[in-house]
């Protein structure tokens, strides 16, 4: 099998600091792998080179089979790549389905959406982190990704919340998602990758 994504030797220095030093992996399709490490580690780097957001100094990526360039988040969702951040990237003062519609190929029906967001209308700002949160993971999922990328995404779910994330990711990977899953959470890796 042909892994989704593949990156060999992927360097990239800031000033005198090596946020991440020639690091390789691969994720296969279906695939949800876990990166564990303490703050300062390069698991947010890594993953902002994966998503077109930062620009590797040197490595190579392959994205089902193919080197690819991915010089931009517009680049990453193109091939299939959503990513949901670790910290909030919403504008409070739309509604949740405004902002879902940012994320969304040009000509989506804004009714088609509406079936799928709790309360559609609600303005983000009136929204608790959990319910922010949310409406960021549904954002991420409604592209039909192929590879998503969760950046340290339960510390504000509820222990409900957080088993109802659980259970759509392994959903997705029975369905061929691949997932990379950044925690601290030594119990949430067993749980789940
Ligand atoms: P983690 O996500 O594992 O906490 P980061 O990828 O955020 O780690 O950071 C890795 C290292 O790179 C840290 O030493 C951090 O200070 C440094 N770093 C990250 N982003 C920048 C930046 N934009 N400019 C300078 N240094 C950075």
């Amino acid at each position: 099998m042909i892994p989704r994504l593949k990156l060999v030797n992927v360097t990239k220095r800031y000033g005198s600091t090596v946020a991440n030093d020639a690091i390789s992996l691969e994720v296969m399709p279906g695939e949800i792998l876990s990166v564990l490490g303490e703050n300062g580690a390069g698991k947010s780097t890594l993953m902002k080179i994966i998503f077109g957001s930062v620009t590797p100094d040197e490595g190579e990526i392959y994205f089902d089979g193919r080197k690819v360039n991915i010089s931009s988040p517009a680049d990453a969702r193109e091939l299939g790549i959503a990513m949901v951040f670790q910290h909030f990237v919403l504008f409070e003062t739309l509604t949740a389905k405004e902002n879902i519609l940012l994320g969304m190929p040009e000509g989506t029906d804004p009714k088609e959406l509406e079936k799928e967001i709790i309360d559609p209308n609600a303005i983000v700002n009136d929204l608790s982190m959990g319910e922010r949160q949310r409406v960021e993971i549904l954002r991420a999922l409604l592209t039909n990704p192929k590879l998503l990328i969760l950046d340290e995404p339960t510390s504000v779910l509820s222990p409900l919340a957080l088993q109802a994330l659980f259970k759509t990711l392994r959903q997705l990977s029975s369905e061929g998602v691949s997932i990379i899953f950044i925690t601290h959470k030594l119990n949430e890796i067993r749980e789940l990758s």
